[in-house]
């Protein structure tokens, strides 16, 4: 059943992964991207439903396009690889610390996946061009505000914990706006940017006072570590770098890992 369940989770992973890939790649591209139909980038070739199914496709076509077989980029597999092992991790974790028959569960479930979506998109426009679109961050919102009105019709939730969640998300991206312009008048330069303040304000809604804290720290800690690594590995790169990503990498790992590393480190006191 576990197994069974999990199976679905990884393949809807992959079409979501797929998706929401072609959701970031378009809005950077700013095409339409509710009627426009996929096709190929290098000859517009409009793919079929075979042509579409995510990693098998790919495979059988030897990564490249049927129609003109010029080579189809990697981005598309990883994507998709990488948002259905994001999927299964959320759960895993939903099977291990929580009840998959449980309806508060599995509420938070959906809930948690439909943001990781969000932050997924996130990352990769701003990896490409360092975007952080506001239609994203207001579909975070939206999914918040609607699991949390189900949470209260059921009664998973009260009014006061859902004002407390929207107080922090509020908080926190007055936190983080104070933060960036006393930087900035540090720094003689933009710190962060307007998405990357609005991307902490609905994390620190979804996560809570003490996971935005978190979120702040351990953002920061991967943030830098980004940078280290890309120094290594292309030190001719510039000296732009996207924060999205390190923010959306913490909120996700803060959504089922708080626990553990609040305790954790609540350990050496
Ligand atoms: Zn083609």
């Amino acid at each position: 059943m576990y197994i069974y369940f999990g199976v679905c989770v990884v393949v809807l992973g992959l079409v979501f992964g797929s998706f929401l890939n072609c959701t970031a790649m378009r809005l950077v591209r700013k095409e339409d991207f509710v009627r426009g139909r996929s096709h190929c980038p290098k000859c517009g070739h409009e793919l079929s439903a075979l042509e579409l199914i995510p990693v098998v496709s790919y495979i059988i076509q030897g990564g490249k396009c049927r129609h003109c077989k010029s080579r189809i980029s990697p981005r598309y597999i990883a994507a998709e690889l990488v948002f259905a092992v994001l999927s299964l991790l959320l759960y895993i974790n939903l099977v291990l610390f929580g009840n998959i028959f449980e309806l508060s569960d599995l509420l938070v479930f959906f809930r948690n996946w439909v943001l990781t979506g969000c932050l997924f998109v996130v990352a990769l426009t701003d990896l490409e061009n360092f975007e952080i679109y506001d239609g994203v961050l207001i579909f975070g919102l939206i999914t918040f505000l609607v699991f949390g009105i189900l949470q209260l019709v059921f009664g998973i939730t009260d009014l006061v914990s859902l004002g407390w969640s929207l107080l922090a998300g509020l908080v926190t991206g007055a936190v983080m706006l104070g933060a960036s312009l006393i930087m900035d008048r540090l720094l003689k330069k933009n710190s962060l940017g307007g998405g990357d303040i609005k991307l902490y304000a609905l994390l620190g809604l979804y996560l809570g006072f003490y996971g935005a804290y978190e979120l702040v720290l351990l953002s920061c800690i991967l943030g830098l570590l980004f940078v280290a690594i890309r120094k290594l590995v292309k030190p001719e790169a510039s000296k732009e770098f996207p924060f999205g990503p390190a923010i959306a990498l913490s909120g996700y790992i803060l959504l089922f890992a708080e626990e553990f590393i609040t305790g954790w480190y609540l350990s050496f006191f």
